[in-house]
């Protein structure tokens, strides 16, 4: 027997101004010619299905990615109807992050702020965490590092406790979501050269090398993360899930939660609307996951800057903010930066090569109408909160950089994995980027 949960919504949104940011990447980078009212239709008229057995809800990875893809699918204009098994109806399932939070209550939550309500029609995708219904069935499955999505056939369920397998998995579900809509609008408004032959469903497997949690669990200390953007609310979303974490994390930011943000950022419902970023992320905050807001910008704050955690993570847009960041962190630095449907998160640490090796130049787009897309930034988040749980837990020999570069065609190699490279052009001068000079003028002598 089976559910589904229905939305009870207090809320009318504009899909329009939700979507805003979502149309402004199909436009740049898709369906060039496209108007707005087009794209907008196609995505809000793509009926999504969502279901899962009680197997792989009794799974923390499953359950992680079934809340994941429901909010990945959901930012992306789709009416997603949600279809368990009835034990979960009932909340006989286990607490999803805290005991305050149950599955049903999570998702309830995301119902109350789905950008397009749940269709009563039948679904145009159905997206199982088990078996298939029929052979279009995107089917996803995965463990604690790794992501399955298979078509038509069973992508294995879900087993493991880490959440990483998980966010992988909702952004390669997310990614298909986007095809569909694309497939449609490719039949009526001439698409980007590029993607005209990747618009078929693309089974793939996503993986990141595997690292152990000790059994009592992860302490992650003081973290300090600048910007509570889309980056931010991903990472925050990965580390609720993350199996006894403790941590105490301050958010610096100055902005207010809008419309426009619900395209992308993960922990916003319509509730958070015109409150300060900042605020809306406190209220995740439990007894062991501490999470404070700082209402400011961090450039402005002098006191802050001279005091930050031993880590720190830049979520921010622009590549300013990434070099202030690095020029005051006093430890390990985790950056996540996305730009239309390309991913790069990187880690620094004093001495070796910087961030402002990384992201050396500054674009020009502030007052831009960004585009982004829920599972670019999804997907950047976990990788983030990856990185920066690794670094506690099983900290690499070598500081690494994970990119993306085309992230709605994820397959096995679409995770490119390598050592951060010092950078002879630094902005900053580091240690690491001087070094570099230096031996290219030895070399060149
Ligand atoms: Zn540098």
């Amino acid at each position: 027997m089976a559910v589904s949960a229905t939305a009870h919504r207090d809320h009318v949104i504009d899909a329009a101004a939700a979507l805003d940011r979502t149309v402004a990447l199909f436009q740049a980078d898709l369906f060039p010619g496209a108007d707005a009212a087009t794209i907008v239709r196609a995505l809000t008229s793509t009926r999504v299905t969502v279901t899962a057995d009680t197997a792989s809800l009794g799974s923390p990875t499953g359950r992680a990615a079934l809340v994941g893809t429901v909010s990945t699918v959901a930012r992306l204009g789709a009416a997603v109807s949600i279809v368990l098994p009835v034990t979960v109806a009932n909340d006989r399932i286990p607490p999803l992050i805290a005991a305050r939070v149950t599955l049903k209550s999570a998702l309830d939550e995301l119902l109350n702020s789905l950008i397009t309500p749940p269709s009563a029609g039948e679904a145009d995708v159905v997206i199982s965490l088990s078996v298939p219904v029929d052979e279009d069935t995107i089917c996803i499955g995965g463990d604690g590092f790794t992501a399955r999505l298979a078509i038509g056939e069973s992508a294995g369920g879900w087993s493991g406790r880490e959440p990483y397998g998980a966010g992988l998995a909702a952004a390669a579900a997310g990614a298909e979501v986007a095809r569909h809509a694309m497939r449609h609008l490719a039949s009526v408004v001439a698409i980007a050269p590029h993607y005209r032959d990747k618009l078929l469903p693309r089974p793939t497997v996503l993986s990141l090398p595997a690292f152990d949690t000790p059994s009592g669990g992860v302490d992650l200390g003081a973290l300090d993360i600048v910007s509570a953007g889309a980056v931010t609310h991903a990472v925050l979303f990965t580390l609720m899930r993350v199996a006894d974490l403790a941590a105490y994390i301050r958010v610096i930011d100055d902005d207010i939660g809008e419309i426009h943000h619900l395209n992308r950022y993960e922990l916003l419902k319509v509730q958070g609307l015109d409150v300060p970023k900042t605020i809306l992320l406190e209220s995740f905050s439990t007894p062991q996951l501490h999470i404070r807001g700082i209402q400011t910008r961090f450039t402005d704050a002098s006191d802050l800057r001279d005091s930050l955690a031993p880590r720190v993570l830049v979520g921010a847009d622009n590549v300013q903010a990434r070099q202030d960041a690095q020029s005051y962190a006093p430890g390990w630095l985790g950056v996540g930066a996305t730009g239309h449907l390309e991913i790069a998160v990187s880690e620094h640490e004093p001495g070796g090569p910087c961030a402002a090796c990384k992201h050396a130049t500054a674009e020009h787009h502030r007052h831009q109408r960004f585009p982004t897309i829920s599972f670019v930034s999804s997907l950047s988040g976990t990788l983030l909160a990856y990185l920066t749980v690794r670094d506690a837990v099983s900290p690499p020999t070598r500081r690494e950089q994970i990119s993306v570069l085309d992230a709605l065609n994820l397959a096995g190699a679409t995770l490119h994995i390598e050592p951060v490279q010092p950078n002879p052009l630094c902005p900053l001068r580091c240690i690491a980027s001087a070094r570099r000079l230096g031996a290219i003028a030895h070399h060149s002598a």
